[in-house]
């Protein structure tokens, strides 16, 4: 039998989580959406109690860092649930408090989710503690990751960097940045690696931060990258140009950090149903649960709706992590997640703007800021056109040169 409640040993980090949110992100949302920006310091305090709570082995982390692959261990047939799904199930909390003050979590960055994912053990121990952020994204190169002019090249025991970065969430703050580049632009795909750049390493510089429409608590950077010397034990995954083999190393974060991206949608579209739920209720409509919805009110009619395309995205986004917790390829299912997630999360927030009329749309509730957040969820991590297309591709068995 499937059982759908939270995990009985994630009752306890859920818990934890939902409180940091009600008590310290939720309180300071509005605030560090007004002073873009400004460094959320009360975030220093909860990055401590998050560190403690992961040396002692409770638990894996409200963000990002918390995921890794679980290792084989000679029981095929012993199903678990592991930081994937405490990664998802915390994150969904704290985003219901706040989307960017989650993303500015110091060494909870999706850079950390990265080494997580793809270092080896003596690069994990090298990296501990370490915030990292995520650099992908470039002037002329967004969706098609595989056109990234980022360039390594090796020189004695270091890799030589050059390039510029754009987009990159954390990292002004970040410790470090989990660079893309390519080692041969002639090889494609499979010369695609990442490297860890320390952000003291002379030749990388923070050019500017960006203004946006919303997580306006967490710092978006550009980044310069001019003759960057990185020792060569940075780059993670094999240094090896794997034609027959692609883009497989890299890609592969997609599908730890994926379900992290729809965990955020399905939170910020939580706390939007909530409240929305209790401004009908203060308004006199009553959202009835025992009478079929052509009887209700258009606005409680719209809202179960909204419920159920709420619960469709939730559950996809626990199937991709209890997938990956399990070492089962959760590609397909980390792109469906994502898609869901991140449509519905755009869908759900709007519409309870809508729902609420002058109170959804002003600044007196947090509605009109949930609606500015959500956006990103659906853009960042590969937008919803390219996670439809990731789904077409895995379904009707097309590489990305048959479909694209
Ligand atoms: C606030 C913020 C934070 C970000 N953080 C990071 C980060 O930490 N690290 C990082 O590397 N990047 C980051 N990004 C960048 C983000 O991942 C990219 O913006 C995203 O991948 C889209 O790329 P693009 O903006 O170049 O748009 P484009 O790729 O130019 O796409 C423009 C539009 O065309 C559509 N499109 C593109 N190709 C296709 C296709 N084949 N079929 C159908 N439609 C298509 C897209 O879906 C989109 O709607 C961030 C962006 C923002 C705004």
């Amino acid at each position: 039998m499937i059982n759908l409640e939270t995990p009985k040993k994630f009752r306890g980090i859920v818990n934890q989580a939902h409180q940091v949110a009600a008590e310290m992100l939720r309180p300071n949302s509005r605030r560090y959406d007004l002073t873009e920006h400004a460094y959320p310091k009360e975030l220093d305090m909860l990055a401590a109690m998050v560190d403690g709570i992961g040396a002692a082995g409770q638990g894996s982390g409200a963000g990002a860092a918390g995921v890794r692959r679980a290792e084989a261990d000679g029981d095929a047939d012993r199903v678990r649930n592991g930081s994937n799904m405490s990664s998802v199930l915390s994150i969904m909390e704290m985003c219901w408090g706040d989307v960017g003050l989650l993303l500015s979590m110091p060494r909870q960055g999706l850079g950390n989710s990265a080494i997580a994912s793809v270092a080896d053990a003596e690069q994990l121990e090298r990296f501990a503690g370490v915030w990292a952020g995520m650099a992908i994204t470039e002037p002329g190169c967004g969706s098609d990751s595989a056109s990234i002019r980022t360039t390594a090249r090796l020189d004695g025991d270091d890799y030589v960097i050059n390039g510029e970065k754009i987009f990159v969430t954390a990292g002004g703050r970040a410790d470090a940045i989990v660079v893309w580049a390519t080692l041969d632009r002639s090889a494609g795909r499979a010369a695609i690696k990442s490297f860890v750049v320390r952000k003291d390493t002379p030749g990388m510089t923070v050019e500017r931060l960006d203004h946006k429409l919303g997580i306006r608590s967490s710092d978006t950077a550009t980044i310069r990258f001019e003759d960057c010397r990185v020792p060569k034990e940075n780059l993670l995954g094999n240094p090896e140009v794997d034609t027959g083999k692609g883009f497989a190393g890299v890609m592969q974060t997609f599908d730890n950090t994926r379900p992290l991206v729809a965990a955020m949608a399905v939170g910020c579209a939580r706390a939007a149903l909530e409240l929305t739920r209790s401004l009908l209720a203060d308004a006199g409509v009553e959202v009835d649960y025992d009478r079929p919805v052509h009887v209700q009110s258009s606005a409680a009619a719209t809202f179960l709706q909204m419920e159920s395309d709420w619960e469709a995205a939730y559950l996809l986004t626990l199937q991709a992590a209890w997938m990956a917790d399990n070492g089962r390829p959760n590609s397909l299912q980390a792109s469906m997640a994502k898609a869901k997630a991140g449509r519905v999360g755009n869908d759900i927030t709007l519409r309870c703007v809508e729902l609420g009329g002058s109170l959804g749309y002003s600044e007196h509730e947090l509605l009109e800021k949930w609606a500015r957040d959500s956006k990103i969820l659906d853009i960042f991590e590969g937008t919803q056109q390219i996670q439809q297309l990731i789904v077409a591709r895995r379904l009707l068995n097309k590489t990305s040169a048959e479909l694209r």
